[in-house]
């Protein structure tokens, strides 16, 4: 099959929104009819991986189609300089109409607004849920309502005066991310007990220092402005920790159920016009989250619940309906993928692979065989998480907390060892249990140290000088 016409290009991006809060990834806890009916008229993309669990470098490596160490966005102080090629300014330069809407989060003024879009309002920083203020080509504009129907609602606004030519739109919103401010209208949802995930209760056995340093559990770190109400002043430290989760998980999908309206809203648009079947719909988000696995709440770490996103797309003119695919694409594969149904060539030096074969072929091969990640926030005051790289193949996960030189704080030991961690995820799919010293797996961590060492290599990322050289290798 072919398309007669350049697809239209529908981009939904949140912030935060894990798999496991949405109807067609198995969610216990919620429904999103909308994002559901992008995957029943396409596909579900069931390993889709980030190259770093964090909003600012994942937004980078949606638009570039590269690696953190590429883009130079590592953490959420490095903003991305407006002279890299995206595959927004490759589609504008190719004829398209193009529109961004919502959260940028990669910097602001001369050298950091975006460039490639004939339209963009974009929200400073993280910017508000309630009455936002957004910042536009002519200065900046505040708006009365909620942040996530403000950005649908000007997304469709502008879609509705496009004229003849294929458009792009980003519809980049900030929910569901803290402090999880639902509006009042969904006020009444979750009201019921929500289920605990298996892993509420975690206590970290079974892995290193990282795990037990982070300061994310829902019990202990999430504070007065998360939570919005004192919890009952009778009930000990576990109860108190469910009521929290509770607390927890009741804002935060109220604040999907706003996006799911949304989404439904744009999907309703693209239907009543006739543009449905021709035009690429994506629904993603920068990154996983905790939903109270491993008693925690954010993300940062390559644990499978931050490390994957979630990623539906449909495309009716060329995708089949109700696919799904265990295949390991990541947030650096979007860019090109876009540009390979635009059939606009992507600029050198992208790092991704397309995925048009992968979701038009009948008998597609695999994109990758192993992902590369890498977290560099280390230790920040507010989560603790070392940084850490490492590599995921369909059925393991090999991790180096490097610990960059840095000890525990406030010991003044600066000579904390880095530690390594290795997953069964056939046998463990929670990560409970590292195996990097069980002698059984010996080849495998063999194999998967030369594999992250050579993976580092192709991509141009540097091995930290902590981390032995593997024998056969040099440095
Ligand atoms: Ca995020």
């Amino acid at each position: 099959m072919s398309s007669p016409r350049r697809p239209n290009i529908v981009f939904v991006l949140t912030d935060d929104h894990a798999a496991n809060a949405i109807g067609c990834y198995g969610s216990v806890v919620n429904t999103t009819p909308g994002i559901d009916a992008i995957a029943a008229a396409g596909i579900r993309f069931d390993r889709a991986l980030v190259e770093n669990a964090l909003c600012t470098p994942s937004r980078a490596a949606f638009l570039t189609g590269t690696y953190s160490h590429t883009s130079s966005v590592t953490t959420l102080a490095t903003h991305l300089t407006n002279d890299h090629e995206t595959f927004i300014t490759a589609l504008k330069a190719a004829g398209y109409r193009t529109a961004m809407f919502g959260k940028w989060h990669l910097g602001h003024g001369p050298d950091h607004d975006p460039v490639g879009f004939d339209h963009w309002e974009v929200l400073p920083d993280q910017g508000e849920y309630f009455d936002p203020e957004f910042f536009t080509p002519d200065g900046p504009v505040r708006y009365e309502g909620y942040v996530t129907d403000i950005i649908t609602e000007h997304a469709l606004a502008w879609m509705e005066a496009q004229g003849d030519e294929p458009f792009c739109v980003l519809v980049w919103h900030k929910a569901p991310h803290r402090p999880w401010l639902p509006h009042p209208r969904h006020a009444d949802l979750f009201t019921d007990p929500i289920p605990l995930p298996p892993t509420f209760d975690d206590d970290y056995d079974g892995r290193g220092t990282p795990a037990h340093h982070a300061t994310m559990r829902i019990a202990d770190y999430l504070t007065d402005v998360d939570l919005k109400e004192d919890p009952p002043a009778e009930l000990g430290y576990a109860e108190r920790a469910v009521w929290k989760y509770q607390r927890y998980m009741q804002d935060y999908l109220r604040c999907v159920a706003a996006v799911d309206e949304g989404v439904q809203a744009l999907t309703a648009f693209l239907h009543e016009k006739g543009r449905f079947d021709d035009t690429v719909t994506i629904y993603a988000s920068d990154q996983g989250f905790y939903l109270g696995e491993h008693g925690w709440f954010d993300k940062r770490f390559m644990y499978e619940e931050s490390l994957r996103m979630p990623l539906v797309l449909s495309y009716p003119a060329r995708v089949p309906a109700g696919a799904s695919t265990e295949a390991l694409v990541s947030n650096v594969d979007i860019a090109q993928t876009l540009l390979g149904f635009a059939g606009v060539a992507a600029p050198e030096g992208m790092q991704g692979h397309s995925l048009v074969d992968l979701v038009t072929a009948t008998d597609p091969a695999p994109v990758r065989d192993a992902h590369y990640y890498r977290f560099y926030e280390h230790d920040d005051h507010m989560h603790h998480v070392w940084a850490h790289y490492g590599v995921r193949t369909d059925r393991y996960k090999l991790i180096y907390y490097y610990a960059d030189g840095m000890g525990l704080p406030n010991t003044g030991d600066t000579s904390y060892p880095p530690e390594w961690e290795l997953f069964d995820l056939e046998k463990d799919p929670y990560e409970l249990t590292s195996v990097h010293l069980d002698p059984a797996y010996a080849g495998i961590r063999r194999e998967l140290t030369l594999k992250l060492w050579d993976l580092q290599q192709e991509l141009g990322d540097t091995p930290h000088p902590r981390q032995p050289v593997p024998e056969g290798r040099t440095r």
